[in-house]
């Protein structure tokens, strides 16, 4: 009998931005592969009839390769079992969601996508800024941080001033991030905000614009970056619980709950 593979988001990490779908198909799970980024309060909605699998990075232990993750979802779903592949954020962003579909779909097995709740709309949703707005921004670029460069490629000049940019994996190196996005044409004054574990009870935020983004402090990962005139519009941090960390005590950085 030939099981299901189910790819599913489990979003930025507060269990509530879970969709019904997702914690649906988590409830009737036989094996669990997890990623390192679902937080403890999504994996105790796991019954406990089923196996779970970390598959994530941990501390240095290195990972299972991307192969053998794809291997354990087949050599599953041939034993006639419900299994899902439990995913931070959506599968299909920055997730190999589509070599693991290509894997299911090529073994000959059923595959289904529950999507999920991104990080960067979590984080953007955390700090109330709108990723386009009539008067700011038309456009939306989602884009890694080893890409970074590639901003100038994707936008023309005019472009950039209307755009929305998020940076998934932006590492610590925001000398290296600034550079690119100023070479790429994006002007000094455009307002940014890490945020740091966004939607859970950890989240930080740090707001500056392109030309201070090489003095942002390191904030624990996984790390955001948000960056456009929409950042303008993002709550003021008198209104949050304003932290300050000792190296930056007059910076905004600013602790979300
Ligand atoms: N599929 C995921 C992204 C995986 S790539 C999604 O759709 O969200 C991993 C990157 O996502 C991290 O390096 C970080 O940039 C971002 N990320 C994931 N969860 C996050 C969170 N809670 N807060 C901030 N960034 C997060």
């Amino acid at each position: 009998m030939k099981g299901r593979v189910y790819l599913v988001g489990a979003g930025p990490g507060d269990p509530e931005l879970l969709t019904l779908k997702a914690l649906k198909t988590l409830r009737s799970a036989d094996v669990v592969l997890h990623d390192e980024l679902v937080s403890a309060e999504i994996l105790a909605l796991i019954p406990s009839s089923a196996s779970v699998i970390s598959v994530g990075k941990r501390g240095g232990r290195p990972s299972i390769s991307q192969q053998e993750i794809n291997r354990l979802l087949v050599e599953y779903g041939w034993l006639g079992l419900s299994v899902v592949r439990l995913k931070g954020g959506d599968p299909f962003i920055f997730g190999r969601g589509g070599e693991e579909l290509a894997a299911v779909r090529q073994a000959g097995l059923d595959c289904e996508i529950v999507p999920g709740i991104t990080a960067a709309l979590g984080a953007v949703s955390s700090i109330q800024v709108p990723l386009t707005h009539r008067d700011a921004a038309s456009s939306l670029l989602l884009i890694s941080g080893h890409r970074a460069h590639e901003v100038g490629i994707q936008l023309s000049h005019a472009d950039l001033a209307k755009t929305t940019v998020v940076i998934y994996m932006p590492g610590q190196n925001y000398s290296r991030i600034q550079k690119e996005l100023i070479s790429a044409g994006m002007a000094g004054e455009t307002p940014c905000a890490i945020v740091s574990q966004a939607t859970t009870r950890y989240e930080k935020t740090y707001q500056t614009c392109v030309s201070e983004l090489h003095n942002s402090p390191e904030l624990p990962s996984p790390t955001l970056l948000v960056i456009g005139e929409t950042v303008r519009f993002a709550k003021p941090a008198t209104t949050l619980n304003a932290i300050s960390l000792q190296e930056h005590a007059s910076e905004r950085v600013v602790e979300a709950r």
